[in-house]
């Protein structure tokens, strides 16, 4: 059932790899060392994950774990063989077939001396994916003679609320895809041949990127094949990454060379101005009607949110998105200075209700707030009042007064050179007003919710807690006070 083989095996991360992209299978053979480690985001996926699997063994209580801190394949083979006439569930049993190499989550014996493969996701819907990557595991664990009756999805239910603690059974949802795995089962041998081809190449093959560097997974490797393109090349068009690629392989690469006559949209036609000229484009009448709206007292506000698989709290969905810090200037009259208030949580109780608490006094009840994507505050205040009714009337006057910073620049009213087709802060800021979030130990939002959840539920010493802190409180800082340049800038650009 198990050979030890002379070329190395292709397991199943190695197959997904190549299924993406073989110059970056290549690389995980012959240049392992440019593909750099998981950046934070990346591995606190990975270790999101890692709990949910060990949830989803809790529903097997007989279960064998085999090979748990070994890395020679061969032995886990060996380890694998050793229980797998105890007809028991089994994590991670590996099993060889034609040089693939497969672990599936859960192996689990079933009547008629067949098995079920379970793979568990850290996700609530099925993707593609998912299903070539028990496709794969089903070709290997056939091939290696297991009789195999199902191939399941063990997936996040969407709609788990948590009450107390988390009771895997409501928690999961198995979604039966054989179906599926059988339907693509003959594209599997095939194309693990082809990637054995690539992996007995000498040189590594010639790929040109493309949509396939970001799809299924940002590609590890995208710093080294992406890092020939200067600023402001063609695959920052708005909303044109497939013109960009087809510039590309007409040999253009700024956005500026775009020849005349090349079909644009008007926003990718502005951002082609501004490359040429260097100067940005000012929809003078459009920002004028925009700051128009804004009533003073005006209130910059902006939150940070985080959100994990597994619910921290009662009350409180897979992936739900839970807000822990608040920024808000606020600036009673055009000569002022902007007043600053913050609320940052403490502790590791559920923060929603002091959240809303300290919103409620000291947001004015009059005048505009000025957000940065409407959306994303208002959801976040409307789940937190479902939570919390008492506060449903406040929101609705609050919603009144919203203003959306982000719609001038998702519009094109301005656009400036260095935006790279974001009309994100980040990309607005320093072009528009020439501040920067470069200074500042935490620079964005996916890192703040990490290291606020590192320092409030990891064991961490104080000091470093309070370093996080003051960094957390610096971040969002600067948040509210961008939107106040932001403005400040927009104010400069037309007449009042
Ligand atoms: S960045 Fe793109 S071209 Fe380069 S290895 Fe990754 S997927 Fe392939």
């Amino acid at each position: 059932m198990t050979a030890k083989t002379a070329t190395p095996y292709i397991s199943k991360s190695k197959f997904l790899w190549g299924q993406q992209c073989h110059k970056l299978l290549w690389a995980a053979y012959h240049a392992k060392d440019r593909i750099p480690p998981p950046d934070a985001q990346s591995q606190a996926i990975f270790d999101q994950g890692h709990e949910v699997g060990t949830l989803a063994k809790k529903l097997f209580p007989d279960g064998i774990e085999i090979g748990q801190g070994v890395y020679d394949l061969d032995e886990v083979l060996r380890l694998t063989q050793q229980v797998v006439k105890a007809r028991k569930p089994l994590f991670e049993a590996a099993f060889s077939h034609q040089g693939g190499y497969a672990k599936v989550d859960i192996l689990n014996p079933v009547a008629g001396g067949a098995w079920d493969l379970i793979e568990v996701k850290s996700s609530t819907s099925v993707k593609d994916v998912y299903i070539f990557d028990l496709t794969f595991q089903a070709f290997v664990y056939a091939g290696a003679g297991l009789k195999i009756r199902r191939c399941i999805l063990m997936l996040i239910n969407p709609d788990f609320i948590r009450h107390g603690d988390v009771d895997p059974a409501k928690f999961f949802v198995r979604h039966d895809v054989t179906d599926r795995v059988t339907a693509a089962s003959h594209r599997i041998k095939p194309r693990l041949e082809d990637m054995f081809r690539t992996i007995r190449l000498q040189e590594e093959p010639d790929v040109k990127i493309g949509p396939h560097c970001d799809s299924p997974y940002s590609c590890p490797l995208h710093d080294h094949c992406w890092n020939f393109l200067p600023e402001g090349n063609v695959t920052t068009l708005y909303r044109g990454k497939a013109k960009g690629f087809k510039l590309l392989a007409d040999g253009i690469l700024n956005i500026k060379d775009i020849p005349d006559g090349f079909p644009l949209t008007e926003n990718q036609g502005i951002q082609r101005r501004v490359a040429v000229t260097g100067q940005p484009h000012v929809s003078k009448p459009a920002i004028q009607a925009f700051l128009r709206q804004i009533k003073y007292p005006v209130s910059f506000l902006d939150f940070e949110t985080f959100a994990t698989a597994i619910p921290l709290f009662n009350n409180t969905s897979p992936f739900e998105q839970v807000p822990f810090q608040f920024s808000l200037h606020i600036v009673r009259s055009p000569d002022s200075q902007p007043e600053h208030r913050m609320f940052l949580a403490d502790g590791r109780d559920d923060p929603r209700l002091e959240f809303l608490q300290r919103l409620h006094d000291w947001l004015p009840e009059t005048g505009s707030i000025v957000v940065y994507n409407q959306q994303f505050e208002q959801s976040r205040l409307r789940e937190c009042c479902q939570l919390h009714p008492q506060f449903k009337s406040w929101l609705t006057g609050v919603e009144t007064q919203f203003i959306d910073l982000l719609k001038p620049f998702r519009a094109f009213r301005y656009y400036g050179p260095g935006q790279c087709g974001s009309a994100s802060m980040k990309s607005v800021l320093p072009t528009l007003a020439g501040h920067s979030y470069d200074h500042l130990a935490i620079q964005e939002g996916g890192t703040a919710s990490l290291e606020y959840l590192r320092v409030h539920f990891g064991d961490v010493p104080e000091a470093e807690r309070q370093r996080v802190r003051r960094a957390l409180e610096a971040y969002c800082g600067q948040d509210t006070f961008g939107m106040i340049w932001i403005v400040e800038a927009l104010q400069g650009l037309v007449p009042q």
